[in-house]
């Protein structure tokens, strides 16, 4: 039915060597690294040979260049990706604290992000899609979610199904309009991936079997549930539930690890694989990628991820 998209921020991460707080003084950094949420999920979607593309806005610059040039490497399509005139690039700085949380400087409400627009050439990827994936993280720039809106109609009228991963700032589901936002993404969705507490964020009631109804209840028909290092589970309407082990791995860099697991996922399974095949994959995807460092240096295209697979004793596809 035509290419999976997605809708939103594409940054470049820069990020300190070292594990430490803030940047008051001078610390060696590395990157630029391509980045944002909707970009590693494409790029992952891209990777493993799903048709894909990517609705976003970058600056004339070096940063929007290496972005562009990563994602059309990958086999992304990247047709409507607009290059604003006057705005650079999104950037997000990061450093690691000792403790795993992270210290952000955040170039993207006045950046090429924030300039998305609903161009021709986004009009013409929509009209010929089959799938739109929502990232939480768009919620943030008010031209994206106009692109959204315009998506779904589209989508759900030619037939095709969405996904919605929750992934939103704590501090802008404080606001109502974000909430109401995430309301009604919550129910039109096919597929929700929410992790940890988004889970029960997104259904409105605390406690896993409970929460995973109340999204069944609404439109869902599939919730999968990451996990971290826990790994992940699917359920589904009909009452299954695949329960996935994660890949034991050294973490270096945890940040696109959700997104490739939802770029993998739904690339997978709209290649026709099983729950129980796509979900390996997309297990392997999150795994594989926080081994890396730099958000989405870890995708993985099908042999990439076979052969990570194929390193633990007794698991395959
Ligand atoms: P998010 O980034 O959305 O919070 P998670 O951190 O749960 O998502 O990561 C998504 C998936 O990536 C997990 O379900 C798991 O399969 C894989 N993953 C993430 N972190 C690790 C890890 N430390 N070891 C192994 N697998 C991991």
């Amino acid at each position: 039915l035509g290419p999976t998209i997605t809708i939103g921020e594409i940054l470049v991460e820069i990020m300190a060597t070292d594990r430490g707080t803030g940047f008051l003084e001078p610390i060696t950094l590395i990157g630029p690294y391509p980045s944002g949420a909707p970009a590693i999920f494409i790029d992952q979607c891209a990777r493993l040979g799903g048709s894909a593309g990517i609705i976003a806005c970058v600056g004339e610059d070096d940063f929007g260049r290496v972005n562009v040039a990563r994602l059309r490497a990958d086999g992304a399509d990247v047709s409507a990706i607009s290059t604003s005139p006057e705005f650079p690039t999104g950037s997000a700085f990061v450093r690691y604290r000792k403790d795993g949380s992270r210290d952000f400087v955040f170039n993207i409400a006045r950046s090429a992000a924030a300039q998305i627009d609903l161009t021709a050439a986004a009009r013409a990827l929509i009209a010929r899609s089959g799938h739109l994936h929502v990232m939480g993280t768009a919620f943030a720039i008010p031209g994206a979610i106009e692109i959204i809106e315009h998506a779904i109609a589209a989508i759900k009228a030619r037939g095709g199904s969405i996904s919605f991963d929750p992934n939103v700032r704590k501090e802008l589901l404080g606001q109502s309009e974000t909430r109401a936002r995430f309301a009604r993404l919550v129910d039109i969705a096919d597929l929700i991936l929410p992790s940890g507490e988004e889970l029960f964020v997104a259904a409105g009631v605390e406690g896993e079997r409970e929460a995973v109804h109340a999204l069944f209840a609404r439109n869902a028909s599939e919730v999968a549930l990451k996990r971290g290092a826990n790994g992940s589970t699917v359920f589904t309407r009909e009452g299954r539930r695949i329960d996935c082990p994660a890949f034991a791995v050294e973490e270096i860099d945890p940040t696109g690890a959700g997104d490739c697991f939802g770029g993998a996922y739904v690339a997978c399974r709209r290649l026709g694989m099983p729950i129980e095949q796509a979900l390996t994959y997309a297990n392997a995807a999150g795994a594989r990628n926080v081994t890396a460092k730099g958000p989405m240096e870890g995708a993985g295209t099908r042999a990439e991820l076979d052969a990570f697979i194929a390193m633990t004793p007794g698991r395959s596809t």
